[in-house]
């Protein structure tokens, strides 16, 4: 650690890296931002990446549409998921390494990288395998066996926040990849439980730039999960980029109301090109 360290920082820097709970993420260990390369569609820099896609993948007539319309938008990596976390274990569960496939020929034609979720470490060999991306859902960011075993991976990380996690829990986390190997990890605020219910998290803007003061690496922000509302998702999609976000990670469905999963929060295909519209072109950090 202490090498990697002494890479990055001048030596009278290393005590304050090493009294910081997550030297490596810290923002004192590099002063420049992290850029994360996810099959060359860079994240970090001054460009606002977009993510979009269905919640789960769920057949081909669903898929292939959607991947289309999306980079038509704008988005520029395709999100969907194949192992879904639900919280019922009668609800549908994805239809993992068929999604997979599905997901892989998305972007032999489109040519968006993907990324999708992984929640067992026994699933990380085949994921690896069609994905540009590997994703740590939010029930999993203290899952420390599957960061462990993420940080020897040789693909970026996308480490949503969990859902009652603080920000130094977040950034704890992000500290297994790095140290573990894996310094390509991209934070993504997704919301956190309250009090309040009309929503069905609360989006911590704020978080997005604390994370930005206090580490190096890039932020984005998932404004789907965060409400739980399609017609929130515009207003919280601009309010992410206004906070610094440095990019979006949105759900889209070409059929929300016969969406497997997450449709009420699923943006139809011309809702989220509406969106696009009204983000600020170029696509540009504030
Ligand atoms: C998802 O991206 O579909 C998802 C399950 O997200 P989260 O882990 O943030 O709930
Ligand atoms: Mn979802």
């Amino acid at each position: 650690m202490i090498a990697s360290i002494s890479n990055r920082a001048t030596r009278h820097q290393i005590t304050d890296v090493l009294e910081s709970p997550f030297p490596l993420v810290s923002r004192q260990v590099s002063s420049r931002r992290t850029i994360v390369d996810v099959s060359g569609v860079k994240i970090g820099g001054l460009n606002i990446v977009v993510m979009a896609g269905p919640c789960s993948v769920e057949s081909r007539e669903q898929l292939l549409p959607t991947a289309h319309a999306v980079k038509a938008a704008g988005a520029t990596i395709l999100r969907g998921g194949a192992y879904k976390p639900r919280t019922s274990p009668y609800d549908f569960q994805g239809l993992g390494v068929e999604a997979l496939r599905l997901l892989k020929e998305a972007r032999e034609i489109t040519g968006l990288p993907v990324v999708t979720e992984v929640m067992d470490t026994e699933d990380v060999d085949t994921i690896v395998d069609y994905a540009d991306m590997l994703q740590v859902g939010a029930r999993n960011m203290q899952n420390f066996a599957l960061l462990r075993r993420l940080a020897r991976v040789n693909r970026p990380i996308l480490l949503k926040r969990g859902p009652s996690a603080t920000i130094k829990e977040w950034l704890l986390a992000a500290e297994y990849l790095l140290a573990g190997g894996n310094e390509n990890v991209v934070l993504c605020e997704r919301g956190i439980k309250t009090f309040e219910t009309e929503t069905r998290n609360t989006l911590d803007l704020a978080s997005v730039a604390r994370i930005q003061e206090l580490s190096h690496l890039p932020v984005i922000v998932d404004p789907s999960h965060a409400t739980g509302r399609r017609s929130l998702v515009p207003a919280a999609s601009r309010a992410a980029i206004a906070v610094g976000a440095d990019g979006l990670i949105i759900e889209v469905h070409p059929d929300p109301d016969h969406a497997l999963s997450d449709g009420p929060q699923s943006l139809d295909i011309q809702g989220f090109a509406d969106l696009m519209q009204t983000i600020q072109r170029p696509l540009r950090r504030v």
